[in-house]
């Protein structure tokens, strides 16, 4: 995998979504790991001195002493990605974060549910289940529930992996929003791909009931 050059950024904006910062794990269909290693916040600002949609990675500790929601204005500084594919947010490695602007509290009537996102022991206590793409740049986008997770494929053990980004639902199972999408190959060398056609879901959130 080819190494970028990390380089410290700083950046500005508005907070649009806050969703977990998740990474996957798969090895055929024997086995789809999920770890929770913090927050993504999506902003609407500047980073790098140019005006765009962006996001940021932040840890649990930071989000538990900001508090961050949706329509926060926030700066801080970040770093660029050493490899493109270990995260899917846009910089990690965030700090000196301030909130400049805080947001009005509103209630929503969910689905999506904007609610202040959950520690990590409840994202990996619900488990998730596959959520379709369209789904995840759409109706749930700025759902709590709602990830992009970077996945890593066991491809040929102990020498060559494969990496793409998946999108997957926290929330509960009888969201009117939800929606699969299509089965999703794991590949393996020499054996072609198999599917993970939603049986995995059900093992990985077998903690949880239909409206929990
Ligand atoms: S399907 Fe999942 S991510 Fe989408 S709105 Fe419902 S709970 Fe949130």
């Amino acid at each position: 995998m080819m190494a970028n050059e990390p380089e410290k950024i700083e950046w500005q904006g508005t907070i649009v979504s806050i969703q977990p910062r998740t990474t996957v794990w798969r090895y055929r269909l024997d086995n789809r790991t999920h770890y929770h290693r913090g927050y993504n916040l999506f902003l609407d600002g500047e980073a790098q001195g140019i005006k765009t949609l962006f996001s940021v990675a932040i840890s649990e500790k930071q989000q538990m002493k900001g508090i961050f929601r949706i329509g926060d204005e926030v700066k801080g500084t970040a770093w660029t990605k050493m490899y493109d594919v270990s995260d899917y947010a846009d910089y990690y490695r965030a700090g000196s974060l301030k909130i400049t602007i805080r947001a009005e509290r509103t209630d929503t009537t969910p689905p999506p549910y904007l609610i202040e996102p959950p520690d990590m022991a409840t994202y990996e206590w619900r488990g998730a289940r596959m959520l379709s793409a369209s789904s995840y740049k759409g109706k749930c986008f700025q759902c709590v529930w709602a990830t992009m997770a970077a996945v890593e494929i066991e491809y040929n053990w102990g020498v060559s992996k494969k990496y793409r980004f998946e999108s997957f639902c926290y929330g509960p199972k009888s969201c009117k929003f939800y929606k699969m999408g299509k089965p999703r190959a794991v590949p393996y060398k020499g054996d072609g791909s198999t599917y993970d056609e939603g049986w995995m879901d059900d093992l990985c959130t077998e903690n949880r009931g239909w409206d929990d």
